[in-house]
């Protein structure tokens, strides 16, 4: 029971090392807890700052957002 529900847990509810946005039951949330898109996110900082420990499913897409202030803001 209890093994199922870690493996629940680890497909639905995770949180990226590197960009530190969570998943919870399948939806994107920011580290500031505002609900997300994982291509934003993408656009936004894995594709610049994720490596091998990024866990966003759609790092390297381009469909989402890539404004150069947000960029700014994760870098400092
Ligand atoms: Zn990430």
């Amino acid at each position: 029971m209890d093994i199922m529900t870690d493996m629940m847990k680890s497909v639905t509810n995770a949180v990226c090392p590197k960009c530190d946005a969570r998943w919870f039951n399948g939806q994107l949330y920011w580290s500031n807890g505002k609900e997300g898109c994982p291509h934003d996110l993408a656009g936004l900082v894995c594709n610049d700052y994720g490596d091998d420990k990024c866990i966003n499913p759609c790092k390297g897409s381009t469909s989402g957002q890539t404004w150069e202030l947000r960029r700014n803001y994760v870098k400092h």
